[in-house]
């Protein structure tokens, strides 16, 4: 397990800090917000309160999301994704209604975009274990042998008992897609009913604009330029009251001796990373649990038929950047994102 000092926590801690310096430097707020950062679910998490500042409010919020993690790591033992693992094949598991809705949620994307989005890609996760110190290229063997245990339709949720079923002995359910997401909203809830109105959730990357900044004008968040160093950016975008989640190529991957690299969004297919030319995509949602799972499927589904899948989502908007630097995105985000870098070229 990654430690907080891990080449990956450095990373995405520098990658938080200049979010901090971009949120402060674009308000005419006088007020500094109650900031803590934590690692928990395997990324540094920051959470700045802009109003309704309590330090047992974040502990709180800290408290909640160690819970999910102890709930639904497949990196952990005792966790209910780690108990239908275990019983794949063998019998069903009696899920408390969270985690059960959840991987129901899950299930939708991943019949939505016909298993590009897959949650029972675990054994591949597992077998790759990219962003884990012991990460290496698998052999073709390896990769086979897991491919005839990766498919969604083998999952059997019933909805009256609340259990869970993995029919093929060695399947695995892997949240890693949606549950940050996830966690997110459930930390948005937390801080509604505490009355907060002004705040920004970031959970390693995945950024909910909570409300508008003090003075009310819309919070300005930068998107990340996939081939420099984290914080420097290719645009901006505006928001309120809403999810920015991005899936990427340039922070979970690993380099074979010949140079190439691998990350971490596999075919389900091919047991292999999927190869589309993308190098980002982020998705603007009103919940982030839709915008993760949405991020890592748009990866999945590739530029032309996740552009095309976007357009048929209502309050859901995207930006693809493709490894060539070209920037694409969705209709609906014509007047929220705007082009900073000159490296770049906006498609229409
Ligand atoms: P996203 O694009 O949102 O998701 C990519 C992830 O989805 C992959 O890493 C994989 O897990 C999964 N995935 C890959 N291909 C597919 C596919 N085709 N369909 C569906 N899903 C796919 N990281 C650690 O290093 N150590 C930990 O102990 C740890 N514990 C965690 C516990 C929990 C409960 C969660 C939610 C995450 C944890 N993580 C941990 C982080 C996790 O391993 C991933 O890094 C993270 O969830 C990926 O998020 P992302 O936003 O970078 O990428
Ligand atoms: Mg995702």
């Amino acid at each position: 397990m990654f430690s907080f000092d891990s080449y990956l926590g450095i990373k995405r801690n520098f990658f938080i800090i200049f979010l901090c310096i971009l949120f402060t430097s674009c308000g005419s707020s006088t007020q500094e917000p109650l900031t803590r950062t934590d690692f928990v679910l395997g990324t540094p998490v920051t959470i700045s309160l802009y109003d309704g500042q309590s330090e047992p409010l974040l502990e709180q919020c800290f408290e909640q999301l160690r819970g999910l993690e102890n709930l639904l790591s497949i990196n952990k033992t005792g966790t209910v994704v780690d108990k239908i693992n275990h019983l794949a094949g063998i019998a069903p598991v009696t899920v408390e209604p969270q985690a059960f809705e959840l991987i129901k949620t899950a299930l939708e994307y991943s019949h939505l975009t016909q298993g590009a989005f897959d949650i029972t890609i675990g054994p591949l996760v597992k077998l790759w274990h990219i962003g884990f110190p012991d990460a290496t290229v698998p052999s073709i063997d390896e990769i086979n042998q897991r491919l005839p245990l990766i498919n969604y339709k083998n999952v059997v949720l019933d909805d009256n008992n609340h259990t869970i079923f993995l029919q093929k002995t060695g399947m695995m359910l892997d949240l890693g897609g949606i549950a940050k997401g996830y966690a997110a909203d459930q930390l948005v809830t937390l801080l509604k009913a505490h009355g907060v109105k002004h705040a920004i959730i970031n959970l390693g990357g995945n950024v909910y604009a909570l409300g508008d900044k003090p003075d009310h004008s819309l919070w300005t968040i930068g998107i990340q330029d996939p081939f420099h160093p984290l914080g420097e950016t290719i645009g901006t975008i505006t928001a309120k009251n809403q999810s920015l989640v991005t899936s990427g190529i340039y922070e979970r991957y690993i380099t074979d001796k010949e140079g190439h690299n691998y990350h971490h969004i596999l075919n389900p297919h091919t047991g292999y990373p999927y190869d589309n030319n993308i190098a980002s995509v982020t998705v603007v949602s009103d919940h982030s649990t839709d915008g993760d799972a949405l991020s890592t499927s748009l990866f999945a589904l590739g530029i032309s038929e996740g552009l095309k899948f976007v357009e048929t989502l209502p309050n859901i908007e995207a930006i693809f950047i493709t490894q060539d630097a070209k920037v694409f995105t969705s209709s609906g985000l014509k007047s929220q994102f705007t082009l900073t870098s000159s490296d770049f070229t906006l498609q229409h």
